[in-house]
């Protein structure tokens, strides 16, 4: 087996284990693919990957160009600015770093009729006061409104990234305010199904605490280059 397969098949039996384990269904696994080329993406997608996440827009473009035709689903999870809107909202199918209602706004503005509607998630900042980017707890509900509003976008959930911690209770808490405030979202929101946190580091304690879908780049590709600003912007 290639080795980014045998990484793949590792990986699903972990996240398998941990939903398990805990009593959830199995997470979606989404390859956060910024900074490997298109020939790395394809190699996974071939062993089976269908889902991929892209920070940055300018790169993201580049490779769907490169690989059109490969069945993937792309999604856009680095931050959004809104001079990029009209490129995010015709050419990705989900957007998981929606943070304010000019962003929902704009995003239905492009997203064109004849497509089907763009998958939204609320990235919610729930406890990384360093963070510049992610609503307020309390504001997720009226961004959540906006987007259940439009017929053009499908409200899917929340998304989230919570400071790194050494202690993993620190890490527990955060993933578990976020589904508390998941399911009491959804109690309001039926169309909302998706709860995206975890990545290489902490993704079975988040399954654990019920993700329902990770965002895995190292675990899957390796070690990334460093490149200053990586993951944050
Ligand atoms: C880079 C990134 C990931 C994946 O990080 P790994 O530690 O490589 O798994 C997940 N989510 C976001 C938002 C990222 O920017």
């Amino acid at each position: 087996m290639p080795q980014v397969a045998e990484r793949l098949a590792r990986l699903q039996a972990t996240l398998h284990a941990a939903a398990a384990r805990s009593g959830h269904p199995d997470p979606a696994l989404l390859a956060v693919s910024k900074t490997r080329s298109g020939t790395e993406i394809a190699a996974l997608q071939a062993a089976g990957q269908r889902l991929f996440g892209e920070n940055y827009v300018q790169e993201a473009l580049g490779k769907m160009r490169e690989l059109a035709g490969i069945d993937i689903e792309w999604h856009l999870i680095g931050h959004l600015q809104s001079n990029k809107t009209r490129d995010v909202a015709t050419h990705f199918d989900w957007v998981q770093s929606v943070d304010r209602i000019k962003l929902v706004e704009a995003l239905a503005r492009h997203r064109m009729a004849h497509q089907p509607p763009l998958n939204l998630l609320v990235q919610v900042n729930i406890d990384d006061e360093g963070s510049k980017h992610g609503c307020t707890p309390v504001d997720a509900e009226a961004i959540c409104e906006a987007i259940a509003a439009r017929p053009l976008l499908a409200l899917r959930g929340l998304m989230a990234i919570p400071a790194p911690s050494p202690d993993p209770d620190v890490r527990r808490a955060a993933f578990r305010a976020m589904r508390e405030l998941f399911d009491r979202l959804r109690q309001r929101f039926s169309s909302m199904d998706t709860l995206s946190m975890g990545m290489s580091d902490d993704a079975e304690l988040a399954v654990t605490e019920g993700s329902t879908m990770v965002r895995i780049g190292t675990a899957l590709f390796g070690p990334r280059p460093v490149k200053s600003g990586d993951g944050l912007s």
